[in-house]
């Protein structure tokens, strides 16, 4: 066996249904009495519902979480916090709150419980960006990683269908390139697998029955695992590209993933064997091949596979390349300009990965 070295990511996690009343005792375990809600402005009822189950004893409710987690946004609600003296953060939402009370907490020092109802994994991990200036830059802190993790099942039933698929596939992405991270280890791989597993095996059966208890926990279990594995190894040419895609040309976040997983997989599929043997084994009926897998996956879930759909443009794709090629980074396989500008093109017409 090879040396490695493996770092865990201390929180405590919650995880069932119905698993939000027990926000009043996790505070009390912790000595908390004045919490600040965040969420979206798309989310307030399900702030509402904490502020409830609280009876009332919250500090205040702050809806203006955004994607990207614009520094404006959080610099207005870190004031807003000190204006009310709240004694700690209550996000419940989906990687844009979770993001904005990481940017909170990160500057204040203010304990995070985090309540996510997608399946992005950001609740697991030390990672923030943030955007200032139309930039999203990303920074690693123990600090940044929410303290305790209430994860409702209950909550996902409103996540629409094709928002839950997308995010599913954003969340497999973690783990597939946690599988070829070059700071792997066996305990992530063995979550990378089974993370994968799972939400391949969900991800279809939330389409079918939206409202399936098993197949909803199923999915956010597997949700679970790849964050874990996102917050604990290095990711490489999937992530960096999605990064650049969606910073430059403002595509959306988990539906870029879904787009450009195939692709940057079967860019690396001949230098990764051994997590391609284990991806091999996660998709169900893949033949032995994962890329098959995965397009059967997203074929299954009839997500849009294009990125013009989401408005880039064709002569975006050499502007996309050349910040591909200028950010160097560790990658299984040579970032070689030809093959990613095919990679890129493929992505944007929607073709299948080879
Ligand atoms: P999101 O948080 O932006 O949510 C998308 C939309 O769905 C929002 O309008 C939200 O209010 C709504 N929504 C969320 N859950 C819902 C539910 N259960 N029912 C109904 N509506 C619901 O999307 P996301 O994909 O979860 O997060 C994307 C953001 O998170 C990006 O900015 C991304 O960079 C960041 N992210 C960060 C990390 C990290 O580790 N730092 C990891 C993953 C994602």
């Amino acid at each position: 066996m090879e040396a490695f070295e493996y770092q865990s990511n201390p929180s405590r996690i919650v995880f069932g249904s119905g698993t939000i009343q027990r926000i009043p005792d996790e505070l009390k375990r912790l000595g908390f009495s004045r919490p600040l809600v965040l969420c979206t402005p798309q989310q307030t009822s399900q702030a509402k519902l904490v502020s409830d189950i609280l009876g009332g004893k919250t500090a205040g409710t702050f809806t203006e979480a955004t994607m990207h987690t614009p520094t404006d946004v959080t610099n207005k609600a870190v004031q807003f916090a000190k204006e009310l003296e709240c004694d700690s953060l209550i996000s419940i939402g989906g990687g844009s709150t979770i993001g904005l009370a990481k940017a909170m907490s990160f500057r204040t020092g203010l304990y995070h419980l985090a309540i996510p109802t997608t399946y992005a994994g950001s609740e697991v991990t030390p990672i923030l960006g943030e955007t200032e200036n139309g930039r999203k830059v990303t920074k690693t802190d123990p600090r940044i990683l929410p303290g305790t993790v209430i994860y409702d099942v209950d909550l996902t039933m409103t996540l629409p269908v094709t928002l839950s698929s997308t995010s599913g596939i954003n969340a497999i992405a973690h783990a597939v390139e946690a599988l070829y991270a070059r700071n792997g280890n066996p305990i992530i791989n063995l979550l990378a697998q089974e993370g994968v597993e799972a939400l391949a095996e969900a991800l279809p059966e939330v389409k079918k029955d939206p409202q399936s208890n098993e197949a909803r926990s199923k999915a956010l279990y597997g949700a679970w695992l790849c964050g874990t594995c996102l917050g604990s190894v290095g990711m490489s040419l999937h992530h960096k590209l999605c990064h650049t895609l969606g910073g430059t040309f403002n595509l959306p976040h988990s539906e870029t993933h879904t787009i450009v997983l195939p692709h940057a997989l079967s860019y690396n599929a001949p230098k990764i064997p051994s997590a391609m043997a284990s991806l091999a084994k996660a998709f169900p009926g893949c033949d032995g091949d994962p890329i098959k897998g995965l397009n059967t996956l997203l074929n299954t879930l009839e997500v849009k596979r294009d990125l013009k759909s989401f408005g880039m443009k064709e002569e975006d794709i050499s502007k996309a390349v050349e910040i591909a090629l200028s950010n160097p980074y560790w990658n299984p396989r040579e970032i070689e300009k030809a093959p990613i500008q095919e990679l890129i093109r493929r992505a944007w017409a929607g073709e299948d990965a080879k």
